[in-house]
């Protein structure tokens, strides 16, 4: 008899504003995780596909990727593609799914269509769902999918306001899709300790947020904007690097996070 499928803890990476680390963050703290030995399901569901392009995915391999598995026309268990990350597998994203909107938007369960999907069940440990910027239908699918939800944050001025927008929306979700869902964190990405308006927001959000922030901060580093170019992680393309480190210090900072909660063995 094979072993009944274990649930994943799901995990959506989602910020409304665009270039703020949630690629980044996706594609380093999934590969940081599945270094360690666990087993990570990444979701792309972003339109333009840049952590597809960043695990090296190339187009001819994405065969509908995440669009098909919302479309219900690709089994999950089909729809998951190896990467050169052992132990890191992913649905990529293709272009089609920009119409999203517009072609899954008068289905009945529209908000629930990765849920779904999800509950076919995979062998993953943890499942990383990178979303699209803003809070469209795309990014409802994740949240209502999803057990908790992490939000990159970029230390600048108008980050407070962003993000309570941020925490409203969740509430929402909350009341009426998920009432599951919870925030497994905050993570401020591309700091920078000799910018005074950086430091100064990040204490800002520490303040308000407390323990919803991880301590572990990403820093700029030249080597996490270097490496999807490569089709790599940064944990594969400079070890030693501060990014590289810093994901790492991301990924065992989560694990005891979850752990401590009781929601990761
Ligand atoms: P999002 O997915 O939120 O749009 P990305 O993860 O794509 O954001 O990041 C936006 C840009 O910033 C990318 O070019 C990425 O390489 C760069 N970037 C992200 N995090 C860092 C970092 N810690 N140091 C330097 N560059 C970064
Ligand atoms: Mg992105």
């Amino acid at each position: 008899m094979p072993e009944p499928h274990k649930k994943p803890r799901v995990i959506a990476v989602a910020n409304q504003k665009g270039g703020v680390g949630k690629t980044t963050t996706a594609i380093n703290l999934a590969a940081a995780l599945a270094i360690g030995g666990i087993k990570v399901l990444l979701i792309d569901i972003d339109p333009q596909g840049n952590a597809s392009t960043g695990l090296g995915i190339e187009h001819e391999a994405r065969n509908g990727g995440s669009y098909s598995l919302l479309a219900g026309e690709t089994k999950l268990a089909e729809a998951i593609l190896r990467t050169e990350v052992e132990n890191l597998s992913i649905i990529p994203a293709v272009a089609d799914l920009i119409g999203a909107d517009i072609e899954f938007g008068q289905q009945d369960r529209r908000e629930f269509l990765l849920r779904d999907a999800l509950n076919q069940g995979c062998d993953a440990d943890i499942v990383l769902i990178d979303c699209p910027p803003g809070l469209a239908l795309l990014t409802l699918n994740a949240l209502v999918a999803a057990d908790a939800i992490l939000v990159p944050l970029q230390a600048e001025f108008f980050a407070l306001e962003g993000i309570s927008q941020l925490m409203r929306s969740v509430d929402m979700v909350k009341r009426n899709l998920n009432p599951k869902l919870t925030i497994e964190g905050i993570v401020l990405t591309m700091t920078d300790k000799r910018n005074n308006l950086s430091e100064q927001v990040s204490n800002e959000v520490r303040t308000y947020f407390r323990d919803k922030v991880f301590e572990t901060a990403i820093p700029r580093n030249i080597r996490i904007t270097e490496a999807p170019s490569h089709g790599i992680p940064v944990l594969l393309y400079d070890f030693r690097s501060t990014g590289a480190q810093a994901y790492l210090a991301l990924a065992a900072e989560f694990l005891r996070r979850a752990r401590a909660r009781k929601e990761m063995a």
